[in-house]
């Protein structure tokens, strides 16, 4: 995809800024919990959905982080949107948590973000990395640094509604 050539532009130093803001951003109380099935420390994160996720959560294509980087856009859409926030669209009218079931866990996600069935009606187009800028669900938000020093163990994977949960 296009960004493939794009992180070739990002420095060592912004990367380090990169990994300082996600870190921060994980540490945040929404940001403990997948933002799918809510289980403990996800440890992955989309940056198509701007969400932290767990490992089941996640789907299958996904990038190491220890060997992948960030683009900016990438960094500040995971920023401005983060669990709580999606929560607030993809499961606006959720009638009840997820299952734990892992079978009945993909039909919920399917359910979420390729249907949008608990979604937020009033905007026409969910929250995205080409789009939250000026998406209603992201504009408050106040931008900010954060996070100390921690071991980077961020990975990365692509989990978007136009391509199905896969
Ligand atoms: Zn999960």
């Amino acid at each position: 995809m296009a960004f493939r050539n794009q992180k070739l532009s990002v420095s060592a130093q912004q990367n380090d800024v990169h990994k300082r803001i996600l870190t921060g951003l994980l540490r945040q109380e929404e940001n403990r919990r997948c933002a799918d099935c809510h289980a403990r420390g996800p440890t992955w994160a989309s940056v198509n959905l701007g969400v932290f996720v767990c490992l089941n959560c996640s789907g299958d294509e996904r990038i190491d982080e220890g060997r992948d980087t960030w683009l900016p856009e990438q960094v500040a859409f995971v920023q401005a949107m983060g669990n709580a926030r999606a929560a607030g669209y993809w499961e606006a009218n959720l009638p009840r948590p997820p299952d734990s079931d892992m079978g009945l866990l993909r039909t919920f996600i399917t359910d979420k973000y390729v249907h949008r069935r608990y979604a937020l009606q009033q905007s026409s187009e969910p929250p995205s990395i080409d789009n939250f800028a000026a998406h209603p669900v992201c504009v408050d938000v106040c931008v900010g640094g954060g996070g100390g020093a921690s071991s980077w163990w961020f990975l990365m994977h692509h989990k978007y509604p136009s391509n199905g949960i896969s």
